[in-house]
């Protein structure tokens, strides 16, 4: 049995995660940073410690600091959230080391998931289909050029230990490809301390289409259905949507089983979500994030299931709430309100001096703002997620023109506008879409 949660991070799903814990009436305990003191999440936990100093290597990330302030507390377990510790085998372990429950996949599937190769060749051998590419980290300038004759470029190459869309590197030649090897090699030592890269077949039009699992401690593997994530600039997600205009029921079937194979292959018990590239009515494994992710609130619309409950469930040795894989009902879509120049995309952080947040039909806010609240330089940019549900897509574009231009956020600039405009735009209402969108639509006048 699960009391006391801490939660080891910060803004929006801190305050999501307290939510979920309130309403299964455990207790809650936030973390913070010298720079986060006046945080919601702090002033809505039931307790809070101080873990550090602003940078998150010295606060969110310190593993000693965040396991000593749940001796303190008496916490007996720990979410993660996104980002920071979430998805690290390591810190993990040492939960469960300690006693605590870790509310999260086991550590070995974190470790066999986060590594992209291994990851890729361990869902390939149960038939999950992958982007044709190599089955091995690339040994050699020479061997990624051979390889790349033979699956034909542009090829793109991955760092096996990348994440957040760095290390990537395309190329449209051997003479590219030669170039970017080196770069690659480097940049994913640098940013991962292993140079360890991969290739793939660089596929020039697909759609980015994710599946959410939902996995027991007795055997019991669900899909909840597709998340359409085309929507990204520079492999950021900023618009994402259930159902993806282009999924038939077919499709839906097969990529959920496909998701589902995934998860069992490496013993996967939590939520997580299985990434694939769909172009051509293909679809390619991409990789399985072993955490709940930013863009949850849009599947809990459509399927009425509150993930993060289920998470807690699940952590505590319960059984999943659903019997079957639940029926896409509606539609959601979610715009993330960053505190970015909607232009230039420059980070924005300054003091909220105005704040009003739509309501009404079909609207979900999941934020940590309030008025005279200070968006610290330190941390991702993510401010608030706009959810809108509808019984259909164009009821929800209504909803969300509505629901975004009664959004008032003063004080730091965000990306309401830049929501706004592509509203209006042609392809995005007709649900045209590809991971390409952004750079097409961010070049035209
Ligand atoms: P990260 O873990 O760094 O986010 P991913 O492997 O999830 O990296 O890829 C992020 C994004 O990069 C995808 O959503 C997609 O837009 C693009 N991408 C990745 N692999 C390919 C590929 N083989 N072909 C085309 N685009 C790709």
């Amino acid at each position: 049995m699960i009391r006391k949660v801490l939660i080891a991070n910060r803004g929006e799903i801190a305050v999501r995660i307290i939510a979920a814990c309130r309403e299964a009436g455990l207790a809650t305990v936030a973390v913070h940073s010298e720079a986060d003191r006046d945080s919601l999440h702090v002033r809505l936990a039931d307790e809070s410690v101080c873990i550090g100093p602003p940078y998150a290597k010295e606060s969110y990330l310190n593993i000693t600091a965040i396991i000593a302030a749940a001796e303190i507390t008496g916490a007996d377990a720990i979410h993660p959230g996104y980002g920071f510790l979430a998805e690290n085998a390591h810190f993990a372990e040492v939960v469960q080391e300690c006693g605590l429950t870790w509310i999260g996949p086991p550590p070995n599937a974190i470790r066999l998931m986060g590594d992209k190769a291994v990851a890729r060749k361990t869902v390939a051998a149960r038939g999950v289909p992958v982007v044709p590419g190599s089955q091995e980290p690339l040994a050699s300038r020479e061997e990624a050029v051979e390889l790349a004759q033979t699956i034909g470029f542009p090829v793109i190459l991955k760092a096996s230990a990348g994440g957040g869309g760095k290390g990537m590197r395309v190329a449209n030649d051997a003479r590219e490809l030669r170039h970017a090897f080196d770069t690659a090699r480097h940049e994913a030592e640098r940013a991962f301390g292993v140079g360890d890269v991969y290739l793939e077949k660089y596929l020039t039009h697909p759609r980015h289409i994710e599946i959410q699992v939902m996995a027991d401690q007795h055997g019991k593997v669900a899909s909840l259905g597709e998340r359409e994530c085309s929507i990204q600039r520079r492999h950021q997600k900023l618009i994402e949507e259930s159902p993806s205009p282009v999924i038939t029921p077919e499709l839906r079937k097969a990529m959920g089983d496909a998701a589902i194979a995934a998860a069992k292959a490496v013993g996967y018990e939590g939520a997580g979500t299985v990434e694939f590239l769909f172009q051509d009515g293909q679809f390619y494994f991409m990789e399985m994030n072993t955490r709940i992710q930013v863009e949850h609130p849009v599947t809990e619309l459509v399927t009425g299931v509150d993930l993060v409950l289920e998470q807690l469930r699940v952590a505590s040795g319960q059984r999943l709430s659903f019997s079957r894989n639940p029926k896409l009902s509606g539609h959601a879509m979610e715009f993330r309100i960053n505190a970015e120049d909607p232009e230039t995309f420059a980070p924005s952080p300054g003091t909220v001096s105005f704040l009003a947040l739509p309501g009404g039909p079909g609207v979900r806010v999941d934020t940590h703002l309030y008025r005279g609240y200070r968006v610290p330089p330190y941390y991702d940019s993510l401010l608030a997620k706009l959810i809108v549900f509808g019984q259909n897509r164009e009821e929800v574009l209504r909803r969300a023109r509505r629901a975004l231009s009664m959004f008032v956020v003063e004080g730091v600039k965000t990306t309401i506008p830049l929501h706004l405009r592509i509203l209006e735009d042609r392809d995005f209402r007709e649900g045209n879409l590809s991971t390409r969108f952004m750079e097409r639509f961010l070049a035209s006048p």
